[in-house]
């Protein structure tokens, strides 16, 4: 482990689990004195949206056997079920999401072991990054600080979109905008609930407010619900070379029709042809014209992610039981008019429907608009990004770095869900652990040019945290770093948590 200060650093933004996941291949990929300082406003490390629910119903969407952090070890979090959680777990399993959580947070803290590099937590928000100076960029924090780095990634994820929301419910205390703020549902009246969007976020949200005196409505436009995994997983069928070099959104349409058809009657399972075609889905994507990807989000989107984000079979089973118990009611339409009464909001639907409510959740998941974010209207703003395709996120070259106006480059990175303008598909974690490791190929090539090695860095950071294995317990990292070599520095470390336990002072910057 060096000690001392760092020849380079590299801000990570964003500390969920596509942060983490790029701060651990930072850590592993490094040979030098690199310092790699992941931010996040949350206590909690590697967790973020998805996986920060205590909710043991909330389960991954995934089978265990497709949720390693390794793109080239598929057995890692298999492994890590089975040493920590359950010899008995098996790869076909759907397990608790908040598993996965504890499962990133200890790969992250396993290559903050291994690594030469030294990892720092720092909590706050990044509101501005700036590069009119130098090479670096400076990172601009809610709290006021700054941060110079010589390269950044945004890890940001994206929040719930509420642009469909009309005024009525805009300035509504009934209205819940983001179902995941950690025990907001808590706070659902029991009464009448509106559900707004009947996705995978839906599913979540009716297995943890269903109550016998609470009666559930969901409404979505195309009234379209998840999609089932099969317990018994249908191996992938490669898609016929035809889809890949599809064109239009028309021919892309037929020949994924008769793709389907044929793997149905090859196979049985319609699941097999949509599973195979993750490998080209992005070469897919760039070749339609962007009125083609338009075309595509108003109409087909609903159906593909329904068909490609499915649900667990035993998460079906829940959701089918709340149905048929009759507190679960089911409209397809949009919210028009919305009326806070006081004590209810009275919501007119557009079949017609009117009902009143004690709270209306918005269910349409993480599908903000890239200029509602201040950051990220910060980078659009002064030109270091420009938006994704078909308005999709940002524009990024293959590798995730961010493309500016005019063909601006700065060391800035991103992945995840801000891609997905460039590859359609850039949420779930089989595509987050690729680009993770290929973000940090990019910026340790970009670091280990001669001209960024010269210059040396200069931070402004006097808060940072030593991140711990879970859920930033400082020490618990630290002590493990002291069984292998301390140093004067950890020995001073040591002293601070001492006096402040849980938290070290990182004096070094
Ligand atoms: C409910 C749900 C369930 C899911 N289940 C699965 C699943 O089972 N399998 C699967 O493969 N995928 C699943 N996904 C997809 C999921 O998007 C990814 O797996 C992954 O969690 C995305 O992580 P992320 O780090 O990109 O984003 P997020 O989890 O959104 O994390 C982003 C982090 O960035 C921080 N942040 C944002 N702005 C700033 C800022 N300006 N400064 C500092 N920090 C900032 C936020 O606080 C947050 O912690 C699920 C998604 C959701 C919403």
């Amino acid at each position: 482990m060096t000690e001392g200060k760092a020849d380079c650093t590299v801000a990570v933004i964003g500390a969920g689990a596509a942060g983490a996941l790029t701060a651990a291949r930072l850590l592993d990929a490094t040979d030098r004195a690199l310092r790699v300082v992941l931010i996040d406003p949350d206590r909690a490390t590697a967790r973020g949206v998805a996986y920060s629910t205590p909710d043991g119903r909330h389960l991954l969407n995934v089978p265990a056997a497709g949720m390693s952090a390794l793109p080239d070890e598929a057995d890692d979090f298999v492994n890590w079920l089975h040493e920590h959680v359950d010899a008995n777990i098996k790869s076909s399993t759907f397990v608790a999401r908040a598993r996965y959580g504890d499962y990133l947070a200890d790969h992250l803290a396993a290559s903050a072991r291994r690594s030469s590099a030294r990892l720092v937590r720092r909590h706050d928000r990044v509101v501005a990054v700036d590069h009119t100076t130098g090479r670096q960029v400076v990172l601009r924090f809610d709290s006021g600080e700054t941060l110079a780095a010589d390269a950044a990634v945004l890890a940001t994820g994206t929040s719930p979109g509420v642009a469909w929301a009309p005024p009525g419910l805009l300035t509504s205390d009934r209205f819940v905008r983001d179902p995941w703020v950690p025990g907001v549902l808590d706070g659902l009246p029991d009464t009448d609930v509106l559900l707004v969007g009947t996705g995978l976020t839906m599913v979540d949200v009716v297995l943890a407010a269903d109550r016998p005196s609470r009666p559930l409505h969901a409404v979505s436009r195309h009234g379209v619900v998840p999609a089932v995994h099969r317990s018994e997983k249908t191996p992938p069928v490669p898609a016929p070379a035809e889809l890949a070099e599809a064109d239009s959104l028309d021919s892309l349409r037929s020949t994924l029709r008769r793709h389907v058809a044929q793997t149905v009657r090859r196979t049985g399972d319609w699941r097999a042809a949509i599973d195979g075609l993750r490998p080209i889905t992005a070469q897919v994507w760039k070749r339609l014209s962007d009125s083609d990807k338009q075309e595509f989000l108003r109409n087909d989107a609903r159906a593909w992610d329904a068909h490609r984000h499915r649900m667990a079979p035993v998460t079906a089973e829940r959701l089918a039981a709340v149905r048929e118990s009759g507190r679960l009611c089911q409209h397809t339409g949009e919210v028009v008019a919305a009326e806070d009464t006081g004590d209810a909001i009275r919501v007119l639907l557009s079949d017609g429907t009117a009902m009143t409510v004690g709270a209306v959740v918005n269910c349409t998941g993480p599908v903000g608009d890239a200029s509602a974010d201040p950051l990220l209207a910060s980078l659009l703003a002064c030109g270091l990004a420009r938006a994704g395709s078909a308005g999709l996120g940002l524009d990024t070259a293959d590798d995730g770095r961010i493309l500016g106006a005019t063909g601006r480059l700065a060391p800035l990175w991103t992945l995840g869900a801000l891609r997905r303008g460039s590859l359609w598909e850039s949420t779930a974690m089989p595509e987050i652990r690729t680009q993770a490791a290929d973000v940090a190929t990019g910026v340790a090539a970009y670091l280990s040019r001669p001209a960024v090695r010269a210059h040396s860095s200069r931070l402004a950071a006097p808060h940072e945290l030593m991140i711990g294995d879970r859920g930033d317990d400082a020490a618990t990292l630290l002590d493990k770093r002291l069984t292998r070599r301390p140093s004067p520095l950890d020995v001073r470390r040591r002293n601070a948590l001492a006096t402040h336990p849980g938290i070290a002072v990182d004096h070094t910057a």
